[in-house]
Protein backbone atom coordinates (compact mmCIF):
# COMPACT_ATOMS: atom_id res chain seq x y z
CA UNK A 1 0.00 0.00 0.00
CA UNK A 2 2.80 2.03 0.62
CA UNK A 3 3.70 1.54 -2.98
CA UNK A 4 0.03 3.42 -3.85
CA UNK A 5 -1.75 0.16 -4.66
CA UNK A 6 -4.87 -0.83 -2.98
CA UNK A 7 -4.40 -4.55 -2.50
CA UNK A 8 -5.11 -6.90 0.88
CA UNK A 9 -3.85 -10.05 2.01
CA UNK A 10 -5.81 -11.86 -0.37
CA UNK A 11 -4.91 -9.71 -3.43
CA UNK A 12 -2.89 -11.37 -6.25
CA UNK A 13 0.13 -9.14 -6.95
CA UNK A 14 2.34 -8.55 -10.35
CA UNK A 15 5.88 -9.80 -10.08
CA UNK A 16 7.25 -6.47 -10.32
CA UNK A 17 5.35 -5.04 -7.35
CA UNK A 18 6.65 -8.73 -5.63
CA UNK A 19 10.18 -8.50 -6.81
CA UNK A 20 10.18 -4.50 -5.31
CA UNK A 21 8.15 -5.41 -2.05
CA UNK A 22 10.38 -8.46 -1.49
CA UNK A 23 13.87 -5.91 -2.03
CA UNK A 24 12.44 -4.07 0.50
CA UNK A 25 12.28 -6.75 3.17
CA UNK A 26 15.34 -8.40 1.92
CA UNK A 27 13.76 -11.58 1.43
CA UNK A 28 14.94 -13.70 -1.83
CA UNK A 29 12.31 -14.61 -4.44
CA UNK A 30 11.92 -17.23 -6.76
CA UNK A 31 9.39 -17.25 -9.14
CA UNK A 32 7.72 -20.13 -10.38
CA UNK A 33 6.25 -20.03 -13.69
CA UNK A 34 2.35 -20.28 -13.81
CA UNK A 35 2.71 -22.79 -16.36
CA UNK A 36 4.58 -25.80 -14.59
CA UNK A 37 1.66 -26.95 -12.69
CA UNK A 38 -0.10 -26.58 -15.83
CA UNK A 39 2.22 -28.40 -17.98
CA UNK A 40 2.68 -30.70 -15.52
CA UNK A 41 -1.11 -32.09 -15.63
CA UNK A 42 -2.53 -30.68 -18.68
CA UNK A 43 0.63 -31.81 -20.94
CA UNK A 44 0.33 -35.15 -19.10
CA UNK A 45 -3.26 -35.32 -20.20
CA UNK A 46 -2.79 -34.04 -23.72
CA UNK A 47 -0.17 -36.78 -23.77
CA UNK A 48 -1.76 -39.97 -21.80
CA UNK A 49 -1.26 -42.68 -24.73
CA UNK A 50 -4.11 -44.18 -25.80
CA UNK A 51 -3.20 -47.42 -26.68
CA UNK A 52 -4.87 -49.02 -30.02
CA UNK A 53 -6.78 -51.76 -27.92
CA UNK A 54 -8.28 -48.83 -25.77
CA UNK A 55 -9.77 -46.96 -28.27
CA UNK A 56 -13.21 -47.57 -29.90
CA UNK A 57 -15.15 -46.15 -32.36
CA UNK A 58 -17.05 -42.63 -32.04
CA UNK A 59 -19.53 -40.39 -33.84
CA UNK A 60 -18.10 -38.10 -36.48
CA UNK A 61 -18.22 -34.69 -35.58
CA UNK A 62 -19.92 -32.70 -38.34
CA UNK A 63 -19.86 -29.11 -39.00
CA UNK A 64 -21.97 -27.48 -41.68
CA UNK A 65 -20.27 -24.14 -43.97
CA UNK A 66 -21.79 -22.57 -46.76
CA UNK A 67 -22.68 -19.12 -47.97
CA UNK A 68 -25.38 -17.73 -46.33
CA UNK A 69 -29.32 -18.53 -47.53
CA UNK A 70 -28.31 -21.81 -49.08
CA UNK A 71 -30.01 -23.51 -46.50
CA UNK A 72 -27.64 -24.48 -43.68
CA UNK A 73 -30.00 -23.59 -40.62
CA UNK A 74 -33.09 -25.71 -42.67
CA UNK A 75 -30.67 -28.44 -43.17
CA UNK A 76 -29.41 -28.82 -39.92
CA UNK A 77 -33.44 -28.26 -38.34
CA UNK A 78 -34.58 -30.68 -40.27
CA UNK A 79 -31.82 -33.65 -39.86
CA UNK A 80 -32.96 -32.93 -36.05
CA UNK A 81 -36.21 -32.42 -36.22
CA UNK A 82 -36.49 -29.60 -34.93
CA UNK A 83 -37.96 -26.48 -35.77
CA UNK A 84 -35.03 -23.86 -34.01
CA UNK A 85 -36.79 -20.92 -34.91
CA UNK A 86 -39.63 -22.18 -32.69
CA UNK A 87 -38.60 -25.14 -30.97
CA UNK A 88 -37.00 -25.31 -27.39
CA UNK A 89 -33.95 -23.36 -28.16
CA UNK A 90 -36.21 -20.72 -29.38
CA UNK A 91 -34.34 -18.22 -31.85
CA UNK A 92 -30.29 -18.72 -30.80
CA UNK A 93 -29.07 -18.96 -34.41
CA UNK A 94 -26.36 -16.96 -33.54
CA UNK A 95 -24.69 -18.97 -31.17
CA UNK A 96 -23.20 -22.60 -31.32
CA UNK A 97 -25.22 -25.37 -31.91
CA UNK A 98 -23.99 -28.89 -31.10
CA UNK A 99 -26.59 -31.77 -31.14
CA UNK A 100 -26.24 -35.67 -31.32
CA UNK A 101 -28.57 -37.56 -33.68
CA UNK A 102 -28.61 -41.28 -34.37
CA UNK A 103 -29.42 -42.88 -37.75
CA UNK A 104 -30.63 -46.51 -37.40
CA UNK A 105 -29.04 -46.83 -34.22
CA UNK A 106 -25.60 -44.88 -35.80
CA UNK A 107 -24.57 -41.65 -34.05
CA UNK A 108 -23.81 -38.50 -35.30
CA UNK A 109 -22.68 -35.07 -33.99
CA UNK A 110 -23.18 -31.61 -35.28
CA UNK A 111 -21.93 -29.01 -34.18
CA UNK A 112 -23.11 -25.25 -36.25
CA UNK A 113 -20.77 -22.73 -35.93
CA UNK A 114 -22.72 -19.38 -37.00
CA UNK A 115 -20.16 -19.11 -40.06
CA UNK A 116 -16.77 -20.12 -41.17
CA UNK A 117 -15.01 -17.25 -39.44
CA UNK A 118 -15.89 -19.20 -36.13
CA UNK A 119 -15.57 -22.40 -37.19
CA UNK A 120 -11.50 -21.27 -38.16
CA UNK A 121 -11.46 -19.18 -34.85
CA UNK A 122 -12.39 -22.44 -32.96
CA UNK A 123 -9.43 -23.97 -34.54
CA UNK A 124 -7.00 -21.10 -34.28
CA UNK A 125 -7.41 -21.82 -30.48
CA UNK A 126 -6.70 -25.55 -30.75
CA UNK A 127 -10.47 -26.68 -30.58
CA UNK A 128 -10.50 -28.69 -33.70
CA UNK A 129 -13.42 -30.37 -33.23
CA UNK A 130 -14.98 -31.10 -37.33
CA UNK A 131 -14.58 -34.52 -38.55
CA UNK A 132 -16.25 -33.87 -41.37
CA UNK A 133 -17.65 -30.31 -43.78
CA UNK A 134 -20.67 -30.50 -44.77
CA UNK A 135 -20.53 -27.77 -47.12
CA UNK A 136 -24.07 -26.84 -48.75
CA UNK A 137 -24.09 -25.16 -52.17
CA UNK A 138 -27.87 -23.82 -53.60
CA UNK A 139 -28.27 -25.74 -56.59
CA UNK A 140 -29.63 -22.56 -57.80
CA UNK A 141 -27.12 -20.19 -57.06
CA UNK A 142 -24.00 -22.72 -57.33
CA UNK A 143 -20.92 -21.24 -55.87
CA UNK A 144 -20.75 -18.38 -54.02
CA UNK A 145 -17.99 -15.92 -52.34
CA UNK A 146 -18.62 -17.04 -48.87
CA UNK A 147 -18.73 -21.05 -50.48
CA UNK A 148 -15.13 -20.33 -52.29
CA UNK A 149 -14.03 -19.35 -48.47
CA UNK A 150 -15.91 -21.72 -46.54
CA UNK A 151 -13.99 -24.30 -49.16
CA UNK A 152 -10.91 -22.81 -48.00
CA UNK A 153 -11.47 -23.11 -43.89
CA UNK A 154 -12.44 -26.82 -44.77
CA UNK A 155 -9.38 -27.22 -46.82
CA UNK A 156 -6.96 -25.79 -43.92
CA UNK A 157 -8.59 -27.71 -41.36
CA UNK A 158 -7.65 -30.74 -43.66
CA UNK A 159 -10.67 -32.47 -42.91
CA UNK A 160 -13.09 -34.42 -45.82
CA UNK A 161 -16.12 -32.30 -47.82
CA UNK A 162 -19.46 -33.48 -48.46
CA UNK A 163 -21.01 -31.12 -50.65
CA UNK A 164 -24.81 -31.28 -50.05
CA UNK A 165 -26.12 -29.51 -53.27
CA UNK A 166 -29.01 -28.00 -51.32
CA UNK A 167 -33.04 -26.53 -53.05
CA UNK A 168 -32.85 -29.56 -55.62
CA UNK A 169 -36.58 -29.59 -55.24
CA UNK A 170 -37.00 -25.71 -56.81
CA UNK A 171 -38.45 -25.81 -60.14
CA UNK A 172 -36.37 -26.08 -63.31
CA UNK A 173 -32.99 -26.47 -61.27
CA UNK A 174 -29.81 -27.40 -63.16
CA UNK A 175 -27.54 -28.65 -60.92
CA UNK A 176 -24.85 -28.74 -63.99
CA UNK A 177 -23.31 -24.94 -63.43
CA UNK A 178 -22.64 -25.71 -59.32
CA UNK A 179 -20.85 -29.27 -60.25
CA UNK A 180 -18.61 -27.26 -62.60
CA UNK A 181 -18.16 -24.59 -60.07
CA UNK A 182 -17.08 -26.94 -57.70
CA UNK A 183 -15.17 -29.03 -59.91
CA UNK A 184 -13.25 -25.90 -60.43
CA UNK A 185 -12.62 -25.24 -56.89
CA UNK A 186 -11.22 -28.47 -56.57
CA UNK A 187 -13.99 -30.42 -55.57
CA UNK A 188 -14.33 -32.97 -58.25
CA UNK A 189 -18.28 -34.98 -57.85
CA UNK A 190 -17.77 -38.28 -57.66
CA UNK A 191 -20.64 -38.63 -60.17
CA UNK A 192 -17.48 -36.90 -62.66
CA UNK A 193 -14.90 -39.33 -61.70
CA UNK A 194 -13.73 -37.12 -59.20
CA UNK A 195 -13.70 -37.98 -54.93
CA UNK A 196 -16.06 -35.57 -53.67
CA UNK A 197 -19.80 -37.41 -52.71
CA UNK A 198 -22.40 -34.53 -53.54
CA UNK A 199 -25.48 -35.19 -52.35
CA UNK A 200 -29.05 -33.57 -53.78
CA UNK A 201 -30.73 -32.41 -50.92
CA UNK A 202 -34.00 -30.32 -50.00
CA UNK A 203 -34.41 -29.20 -46.84
CA UNK A 204 -37.86 -28.12 -47.74
CA UNK A 205 -39.55 -31.58 -48.82
CA UNK A 206 -36.76 -33.80 -47.32
CA UNK A 207 -34.77 -35.02 -50.20
CA UNK A 208 -32.07 -36.63 -50.24
CA UNK A 209 -31.60 -36.04 -46.32
CA UNK A 210 -31.22 -40.00 -45.19
CA UNK A 211 -28.60 -40.38 -48.40
CA UNK A 212 -26.58 -37.79 -46.72
CA UNK A 213 -26.71 -39.23 -43.62
CA UNK A 214 -25.88 -42.60 -45.09
CA UNK A 215 -23.03 -40.33 -46.74
CA UNK A 216 -22.00 -38.86 -43.80
CA UNK A 217 -21.45 -42.36 -41.74
CA UNK A 218 -19.84 -43.59 -44.54
CA UNK A 219 -16.89 -41.32 -44.91
CA UNK A 220 -16.86 -41.73 -40.89
CA UNK A 221 -16.71 -45.18 -41.45
CA UNK A 222 -13.31 -44.77 -44.21
CA UNK A 223 -12.22 -42.76 -41.83
CA UNK A 224 -12.26 -44.62 -38.80
CA UNK A 225 -12.82 -41.99 -35.90
CA UNK A 226 -11.99 -43.42 -32.84
CA UNK A 227 -11.16 -42.31 -28.89
CA UNK A 228 -10.74 -43.86 -25.78
CA UNK A 229 -13.63 -43.50 -23.70
CA UNK A 230 -12.01 -44.94 -20.85
CA UNK A 231 -9.76 -42.30 -19.22
CA UNK A 232 -10.16 -39.01 -17.95
CA UNK A 233 -12.25 -36.84 -19.98
CA UNK A 234 -10.39 -34.00 -22.36
CA UNK A 235 -13.20 -31.71 -24.07
CA UNK A 236 -13.59 -28.11 -25.86
CA UNK A 237 -16.15 -25.41 -24.72
CA UNK A 238 -17.86 -24.44 -27.48
CA UNK A 239 -19.87 -21.38 -25.66
CA UNK A 240 -20.41 -20.33 -22.18
CA UNK A 241 -23.28 -18.02 -20.71
CA UNK A 242 -24.29 -16.61 -17.97
CA UNK A 243 -27.80 -18.17 -16.74
CA UNK A 244 -30.29 -16.11 -14.30
CA UNK A 245 -31.41 -19.75 -12.57
CA UNK A 246 -28.53 -21.95 -13.30
CA UNK A 247 -25.30 -19.75 -13.06
CA UNK A 248 -23.13 -20.76 -15.61
CA UNK A 249 -23.63 -22.52 -18.65
CA UNK A 250 -21.21 -24.17 -20.76
CA UNK A 251 -21.46 -26.42 -23.65
CA UNK A 252 -18.48 -28.88 -24.23
CA UNK A 253 -17.95 -31.63 -26.98
CA UNK A 254 -16.58 -34.59 -25.07
CA UNK A 255 -13.44 -35.16 -27.38
CA UNK A 256 -11.70 -38.13 -25.49
CA UNK A 257 -12.41 -39.99 -22.44
CA UNK A 258 -15.79 -39.90 -20.40
CA UNK A 259 -17.04 -36.90 -18.83
CA UNK A 260 -19.50 -37.45 -15.36
CA UNK A 261 -21.14 -35.76 -13.08
CA UNK A 262 -19.21 -34.87 -10.39
CA UNK A 263 -15.99 -34.80 -11.66
CA UNK A 264 -13.41 -31.83 -11.18
CA UNK A 265 -12.57 -29.72 -14.19
CA UNK A 266 -10.52 -27.20 -15.42
CA UNK A 267 -11.41 -24.95 -18.62
CA UNK A 268 -9.41 -21.75 -19.68
CA UNK A 269 -9.80 -19.70 -16.55
CA UNK A 270 -12.80 -21.36 -15.23
CA UNK A 271 -12.38 -24.68 -12.90
CA UNK A 272 -15.70 -26.37 -10.89
CA UNK A 273 -17.55 -29.59 -10.04
CA UNK A 274 -19.83 -30.61 -12.73
CA UNK A 275 -22.89 -30.39 -11.01
CA UNK A 276 -25.36 -31.72 -13.69
CA UNK A 277 -25.28 -32.23 -17.81
CA UNK A 278 -28.02 -32.16 -20.40
CA UNK A 279 -28.59 -33.03 -23.64
CA UNK A 280 -28.59 -29.68 -25.50
CA UNK A 281 -31.44 -31.02 -27.76
CA UNK A 282 -33.21 -32.19 -25.08
CA UNK A 283 -32.87 -30.08 -22.62
CA UNK A 284 -34.64 -31.95 -20.19
CA UNK A 285 -33.32 -34.70 -20.24
CA UNK A 286 -30.33 -35.12 -17.79
CA UNK A 287 -27.21 -37.03 -18.47
CA UNK A 288 -24.93 -38.70 -15.87
CA UNK A 289 -21.83 -38.96 -18.04
CA UNK A 290 -20.90 -38.44 -21.63
CA UNK A 291 -18.34 -40.09 -23.91
CA UNK A 292 -16.52 -39.24 -27.05
CA UNK A 293 -18.24 -36.62 -29.35
CA UNK A 294 -20.91 -36.59 -27.19
CA UNK A 295 -21.82 -32.66 -26.71
CA UNK A 296 -23.69 -31.57 -23.62
CA UNK A 297 -24.71 -28.32 -21.26
CA UNK A 298 -22.67 -28.63 -18.19
CA UNK A 299 -23.46 -26.44 -15.21
CA UNK A 300 -21.17 -26.30 -12.14
CA UNK A 301 -17.80 -23.82 -13.69
CA UNK A 302 -17.00 -21.09 -11.66
CA UNK A 303 -17.05 -18.69 -14.82
CA UNK A 304 -17.81 -18.47 -17.93
CA UNK A 305 -14.80 -19.90 -20.20
CA UNK A 306 -14.11 -18.63 -23.66
CA UNK A 307 -15.35 -20.61 -26.36
CA UNK A 308 -12.48 -23.12 -28.07
CA UNK A 309 -10.87 -23.62 -24.54
CA UNK A 310 -9.89 -27.04 -23.74
CA UNK A 311 -11.81 -28.63 -20.70
CA UNK A 312 -9.74 -30.89 -18.63
CA UNK A 313 -10.76 -33.54 -15.84
CA UNK A 314 -8.56 -33.25 -12.98
CA UNK A 315 -9.11 -35.27 -9.91
CA UNK A 316 -7.48 -32.57 -7.82
CA UNK A 317 -9.70 -29.54 -7.33
CA UNK A 318 -6.96 -27.15 -5.29
CA UNK A 319 -4.90 -28.05 -8.58
CA UNK A 320 -7.89 -27.22 -10.79
CA UNK A 321 -8.61 -23.70 -8.91
CA UNK A 322 -4.77 -22.54 -9.11
CA UNK A 323 -4.87 -23.66 -12.60
CA UNK A 324 -8.05 -21.70 -13.70
CA UNK A 325 -7.19 -18.63 -10.83
CA UNK A 326 -3.20 -18.47 -12.09
CA UNK A 327 -4.66 -18.29 -16.24
CA UNK A 328 -7.47 -15.77 -14.86
CA UNK A 329 -4.59 -13.35 -13.84
CA UNK A 330 -2.31 -13.43 -16.33
CA UNK A 331 -2.06 -11.52 -19.12
CA UNK A 332 -3.21 -12.69 -22.62
CA UNK A 333 0.05 -11.48 -23.83
CA UNK A 334 2.02 -12.97 -21.35
CA UNK A 335 0.70 -16.11 -22.17
CA UNK A 336 1.27 -16.02 -25.61
CA UNK A 337 4.83 -14.98 -24.82
CA UNK A 338 5.61 -17.43 -22.23
CA UNK A 339 3.95 -20.35 -25.25
CA UNK A 340 6.59 -19.79 -27.96
CA UNK A 341 3.53 -18.30 -29.91
CA UNK A 342 4.96 -16.55 -32.97
CA UNK A 343 2.97 -15.70 -35.80
CA UNK A 344 3.57 -16.50 -39.26
CA UNK A 345 5.79 -13.48 -41.45
CA UNK A 346 7.71 -14.10 -44.35
CA UNK A 347 10.93 -12.26 -42.50
CA UNK A 348 10.68 -14.92 -39.94
CA UNK A 349 9.89 -17.81 -42.62
CA UNK A 350 12.94 -19.31 -42.47
CA UNK A 351 13.39 -18.98 -38.76
CA UNK A 352 10.27 -21.07 -38.58
CA UNK A 353 10.86 -23.50 -40.10
CA UNK A 354 12.51 -26.91 -38.59
CA UNK A 355 14.00 -29.67 -39.31
CA UNK A 356 16.73 -30.16 -42.34
CA UNK A 357 15.96 -31.67 -45.80
CA UNK A 358 11.80 -31.46 -45.17
CA UNK A 359 9.79 -29.91 -47.10
CA UNK A 360 8.16 -27.35 -45.59
CA UNK A 361 5.02 -25.07 -46.58
CA UNK A 362 4.23 -21.47 -46.86
CA UNK A 363 0.57 -21.08 -46.76
CA UNK A 364 -0.57 -17.93 -48.27
CA UNK A 365 -3.99 -15.79 -48.99
CA UNK A 366 -4.68 -13.72 -51.74
CA UNK A 367 -7.20 -11.45 -51.69
CA UNK A 368 -7.25 -9.00 -54.93
CA UNK A 369 -9.60 -6.55 -56.30
CA UNK A 370 -10.52 -8.45 -59.45
CA UNK A 371 -10.16 -12.57 -60.53
CA UNK A 372 -8.20 -11.32 -63.43
CA UNK A 373 -5.03 -10.22 -61.20
CA UNK A 374 -5.71 -13.68 -58.86
CA UNK A 375 -5.11 -15.43 -62.05
CA UNK A 376 -1.96 -13.57 -62.83
CA UNK A 377 -0.36 -13.90 -59.73
CA UNK A 378 -1.47 -17.31 -58.83
CA UNK A 379 0.15 -17.88 -62.83
CA UNK A 380 3.40 -15.74 -61.15
CA UNK A 381 3.63 -17.85 -58.30
CA UNK A 382 3.76 -21.25 -59.81
CA UNK A 383 7.22 -19.99 -61.63
CA UNK A 384 8.51 -20.05 -57.74
CA UNK A 385 10.38 -23.44 -57.02
CA UNK A 386 12.68 -23.85 -53.72
CA UNK A 387 13.88 -27.04 -53.22
CA UNK A 388 12.99 -26.74 -49.67
CA UNK A 389 9.78 -24.26 -49.38
CA UNK A 390 6.46 -25.10 -50.63
CA UNK A 391 4.20 -22.56 -51.45
CA UNK A 392 0.33 -23.21 -51.20
CA UNK A 393 -2.12 -20.82 -51.43
CA UNK A 394 -4.76 -21.57 -48.98
CA UNK A 395 -7.46 -18.68 -50.13
CA UNK A 396 -7.98 -16.22 -53.08
CA UNK A 397 -10.99 -14.40 -53.30
CA UNK A 398 -11.91 -10.92 -54.30
CA UNK A 399 -12.62 -8.10 -52.26
CA UNK A 400 -10.75 -6.17 -49.27
CA UNK A 401 -9.03 -8.30 -46.19
CA UNK A 402 -11.59 -9.23 -44.21
CA UNK A 403 -11.35 -10.43 -40.21
CA UNK A 404 -12.41 -14.29 -41.52
CA UNK A 405 -9.08 -14.49 -43.56
CA UNK A 406 -7.46 -12.98 -40.55
CA UNK A 407 -8.64 -15.92 -38.56
CA UNK A 408 -7.58 -18.21 -41.35
CA UNK A 409 -4.38 -16.71 -41.69
CA UNK A 410 -3.90 -16.91 -37.95
CA UNK A 411 -4.97 -20.45 -37.51
CA UNK A 412 -3.00 -21.99 -40.45
CA UNK A 413 0.29 -19.39 -39.59
CA UNK A 414 -0.39 -18.00 -42.97
CA UNK A 415 0.93 -14.59 -45.11
CA UNK A 416 -2.13 -12.82 -46.52
CA UNK A 417 -1.30 -10.80 -49.69
CA UNK A 418 -3.63 -8.18 -50.37
CA UNK A 419 -3.36 -6.88 -53.68
CA UNK A 420 -4.91 -3.49 -54.85
CA UNK A 421 -6.95 -4.10 -51.45
CA UNK A 422 -7.21 -3.05 -48.47
CA UNK A 423 -8.09 -4.43 -45.13
CA UNK A 424 -11.29 -3.14 -43.25
CA UNK A 425 -11.09 -1.84 -39.53
CA UNK A 426 -12.02 -4.58 -38.05
CA UNK A 427 -9.58 -6.93 -40.38
CA UNK A 428 -6.85 -4.41 -39.21
CA UNK A 429 -7.61 -4.18 -35.50
CA UNK A 430 -7.66 -8.47 -35.52
CA UNK A 431 -4.23 -8.45 -37.51
CA UNK A 432 -2.51 -6.23 -34.83
CA UNK A 433 -4.03 -8.20 -32.07
CA UNK A 434 -2.79 -11.67 -33.46
CA UNK A 435 0.29 -10.66 -35.08
CA UNK A 436 -0.77 -11.69 -38.30
CA UNK A 437 0.95 -10.26 -41.52
CA UNK A 438 -0.99 -8.37 -44.44
CA UNK A 439 1.06 -7.54 -47.06
CA UNK A 440 0.02 -4.71 -49.48
CA UNK A 441 0.65 -4.71 -53.01
CA UNK A 442 0.13 -2.94 -56.40
CA UNK A 443 2.44 -4.27 -58.71
CA UNK A 444 2.58 -8.32 -59.42
CA UNK A 445 6.11 -8.95 -60.22
CA UNK A 446 6.74 -6.69 -56.85
CA UNK A 447 5.07 -10.11 -55.47
CA UNK A 448 6.90 -12.30 -56.92
CA UNK A 449 10.01 -10.55 -56.32
CA UNK A 450 9.48 -10.30 -52.03
CA UNK A 451 8.23 -14.12 -51.90
CA UNK A 452 11.24 -15.23 -53.85
CA UNK A 453 13.63 -12.96 -51.58
CA UNK A 454 11.74 -14.88 -48.57
CA UNK A 455 12.26 -17.78 -50.05
CA UNK A 456 15.85 -17.34 -49.92
CA UNK A 457 15.54 -15.61 -46.43
CA UNK A 458 16.91 -12.54 -47.50
CA UNK A 459 13.83 -10.68 -47.19
CA UNK A 460 13.97 -7.23 -45.20
CA UNK A 461 10.61 -6.59 -42.99
CA UNK A 462 7.93 -4.46 -44.98
CA UNK A 463 8.89 -0.13 -44.01
P1 LIG B 1 -28.62 -20.40 -44.23
O1 LIG B 1 -28.38 -18.92 -44.24
O2 LIG B 1 -27.64 -21.13 -45.10
O3 LIG B 1 -28.69 -21.00 -42.85
O4 LIG B 1 -30.02 -20.62 -44.96
P2 LIG B 1 -31.46 -20.88 -44.34
O5 LIG B 1 -31.56 -22.27 -43.83
O6 LIG B 1 -31.81 -19.79 -43.41
O7 LIG B 1 -32.35 -20.82 -45.66
C1 LIG B 1 -32.47 -19.65 -46.42
C2 LIG B 1 -33.78 -19.66 -47.18
O8 LIG B 1 -33.81 -20.71 -48.13
C3 LIG B 1 -35.00 -19.88 -46.27
O9 LIG B 1 -36.03 -19.05 -46.74
C4 LIG B 1 -35.32 -21.33 -46.48
O10 LIG B 1 -36.68 -21.58 -46.30
C5 LIG B 1 -34.92 -21.56 -47.91
N1 LIG B 1 -34.49 -22.95 -48.15
C6 LIG B 1 -33.58 -23.64 -47.45
N2 LIG B 1 -33.42 -24.88 -47.95
C7 LIG B 1 -34.28 -24.97 -49.00
C8 LIG B 1 -34.58 -26.02 -49.95
O11 LIG B 1 -34.04 -27.11 -49.92
N3 LIG B 1 -35.49 -25.71 -50.92
C9 LIG B 1 -36.09 -24.50 -50.98
N4 LIG B 1 -36.97 -24.31 -51.95
N5 LIG B 1 -35.85 -23.50 -50.13
C10 LIG B 1 -34.95 -23.73 -49.14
Amino acid sequence: MEEGVMTNINAVMDPELTELVAGDLGVDIDFVQAETLEDKLLTAMDELEDDEASLKPRAPVVTFLGHVDHGKTSLIDKLIGIDVASGEDGGITQHIRAYQIENDGRPISFVDTPGHEAFTEMRARGAGVTDIVVLVVAADDGVMPQTEEAISHAKAADVPIIVALNKIDLPGVDPTRALQDLAANDLLPSEWGGEVEVVKTSATTGEGLEELLETILTVAELNEFKANPDRPAIGSCLESQQDADKGVVTKVLVQKGTLRVGDTVVCGEAYGKVKAMTDPLRPSRRLLEAGPSVPVNLTGLNRAPSAGEPLYVIDDIAAAREIADTRAHAERAEFLGSTGFQAATLENLFDRLDGVGDIQTLNLILRADVRGSIEALEKELTKLEHPEVRLRILQKSVGGVTEGDVLLADASEAVIIAFNVVPDDKARAKADQLGVEIRRYGIIYKVADDLKLALEGMLRPEQ
